[in-house]
């Protein structure tokens, strides 16, 4: 291995130094000899691999729309594929015989057999060899997802194409010190991922999976941006001693944590945290986090086999207002799509998701979801200080049709003589250029804003989250989204309600000290970010980012804003800066 920085993106900060491993993207195959002695525990990884496809098939094909019904049969069809005994058996023996790996021995299987079917004169048999493949792909990713149960949980740095909500579920975090990405950017949810579990991570590095191999010594240097492949002796012990002087730093800003967060003139602004599960409610108390602004319910549908009940719901949200309360928690409706794909939004292939049937689109037309969704979350508010809040709104229309199945589920609940509380604050988040335009008339129908500036500096940039080709477009200082934030603090306070940003803006200092001269009320961020985001608002002055922000509207150049913002920056925190430079290239 040659030594070798490589530079990328730092999406969550710190520095990690250990041994590499990979995570092999889905469906890719390992061509890895075996011990005899290892024979038994692949085999047992392949059938589990086998049985866990044919679960996520029986999952989609219960999910698959009326009008879809040949998809079904497809997929049903595949199912007993997965259980052949001629695809497992084969592949077993090879494990036993030749020493394979699972993923190799059958991958050998499934090219056999696609190869005797193409032989076939029949041609619907012929076709039957695309079906072994595909079956063949799905067993190969759930056989990745396997590698926690053969014991790989030694201290490691893991290194991965990209990482999607679906592969976190499958991650071995025990032991991982740090992340690097090939593909990703800012808001990428690797980047999201991270900042949750508290791990330095670089992304957008993009020749690092052909640089190193598992096993090999890296250093994650996510305070700049890089990764050092085989360094040297010099190189490690600098690192581990930079290591130490950010570990310092960040346990002063969480000492500091409990304190509110007021400009030095005065200005208290409410920090909350980010949130998508009850197990992170103790993490974001303890890093000062005045509730949760952005309670992501999406994860319980993804993580489970099928969509949750309203029983399974409602103990959630019931165990997270209780455990934040009396602070607030921000619940915000399943967001579903783009890339936080529902087996049966993947059904319907969708050429664009980002732009399809995602978030309310989704629950409005699906009502049976929805509703179940609304019922455990009215139940729910009778245990805390809770609020509904919206995702993707692009019209009046929708923010009225939600209030008015709230109140149907209201009604519903009430004659059933079930508890609930009736009157849930309900907000939305700004994430489209239309609800920008139309904040005015939405600012009267809600009773919040939360800007989710992920989505919205994308929509509004028309860039792909994830696409690194555009990334260079994702400048959050670009006059676009100056204005449109401005728009929306403008557009809530003249209606007299609150406005709240939960997008990953609120993380980067120069966002920051902008939100906080435009006026914005509360900000939302992983918890990870929480204390550090009170600490520089305690070292900020409103009055000057008021001048600021002023500044910055008036400029037609994002390159000249971002000057303006890092002076002004130097000048209000000095040596602090350094620190908090820290923070901001973590996220670009
Ligand atoms: C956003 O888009 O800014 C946001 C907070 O939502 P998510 O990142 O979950 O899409
Ligand atoms: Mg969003």
């Amino acid at each position: 291995m040659a030594r070798a920085v490589l530079s990328g993106t730092s999406v969550s900060p710190g520095i990690a130094l250990g041994k590499v491993q990979k995570l092999l993207p889905s469906g890719m195959v390992e061509e890895r000899r075996i011990l005899p002695g290892e024979c038994a525990a692949e085999c047992a990884a392949l059938r589990q691999a086998a049985a866990r496809a044919r679960d996520e098939l029986k999952l989609a094909s219960e999910q698959v729309p009326a009008d879809l019904a040949e998809q079904g049969d497809i997929i049903r069809a595949h199912m007993q594929l997965c259980q052949d005994p001629k695809l497992l058996g084969t592949a077993e023996r090879r494990i036993h015989e030749q020493h394979l790996c699972a993923s190799w021995a059958l991958s050998c299987t499934v090219e056999e057999l696609c190869a005797l079917f193409h032989g076939m004169d029949d041609p619907y048999l012929r076709e039957r060899a695309q079906d072994i493949k595909a079956v063949g792909r799905r067993i190969q990713t759930c056989l990745l997802g396997c590698e926690a149960a053969r014991g790989r949980t030694m201290p490691h740095v893991l290194i991965a194409e990209d990482i999607s909500p679906a592969d976190a579920l499958r991650l071995n975090l025990r032991g991982m010190l740090g992340l690097v990405t090939m593909e990703g950017g800012p808001t990428s949810h690797t980047a999201i991922l991270s900042r949750s579990l508290h791990l330095p991570a670089v992304v957008g590095v993009t020749s690092l999976m052909d640089m190193v191999e598992d096993g090999d010594f890296i250093i994650v240097d996510a305070v700049r941006g890089c990764v050092h492949v085989a360094p040297d002796e010099d190189e490690v012990a600098q690192f581990s001693a930079r290591q130490e002087e950010y570990l310092a730093w960040e346990h002063s800003t969480r000492h500091n944590a409990p304190l509110p967060a007021e400009t030095l003139d005065g200005v208290r602004v409410t920090v909350q945290a980010n949130m998508e599960s009850p197990d992170e409610c103790a993490a974001a108390l303890g890093a000062g986090a005045e509730g949760a602004g952005l309670y992501r319910t999406e994860f319980a549908y993804l993580r489970a086999s099928r969509f949750p009940t309203e029983e399974q719901l409602f103990q959630e949200y019931r165990d997270v207002a209780r455990r934040m309360a009396p602070a607030r928690v921000v619940f915000r409706t399943l967001d579903a799509g783009a890339d936080k794909m529902l087996r049966s939004q993947e059904a319907l292939k969708e050429p664009n998701p980002n732009l399809g049937l995602r978030a309310i689109r989704f629950c409005l037309r699906h009502r049976e979801v929805f509703h179940t969704q609304l019922r455990a979350l009215l139940r729910a508010g009778l245990y805390g200080n809770t609020a509904i809040m919206i995702p993707m709104i692009s019209s009046l229309q929708e923010v009225q049709e939600v209030r008015r199945l709230i109140t149907e589920v209201s009604q519903g609940l009430s004659a059933a003589g079930i508890p609930h509380r009736d009157d849930m604050p309900l907000g939305v988040m700004i994430e489209t250029p239309a609800a920008v335009m139309v904040a005015d008339s939405l600012a009267r129908e809600c009773d919040f804003f939360s800007i989710g500036t992920n989505d919205l500096l994308c929509y509004l940039m028309a860039i792909d989250r994830n696409n690194k080709h555009v990334s260079y477009l994702h400048d959050p200082l670009h006059p676009a989204m100056v204005l449109s934030l401005k728009r929306v603090i403008d557009c809530a306070h003249r209606e007299g309600i609150g406005v709240s940003v939960c997008g990953e803006l609120s993380t980067d200092p120069h966002g920051l000290a902008l939100l906080l001269g435009m006026g914005v009320d509360s900000v939302s961020a992983a918890c990870t970010s929480v204390p550090a985001i009170k600490h520089m608002i305690r070292h900020l002055d409103a009055e000057i980012c008021s001048e600021l922000a002023h500044s910055v509207l008036a400029s037609t150049d994002a390159a000249a804003s971002s000057r303006m913002v890092r002076e002004t920056l130097a000048q209000c925190l000095g040596e602090e800066l350094v620190f908090h430079n820290t923070m901001l290239q973590t996220n670009g």
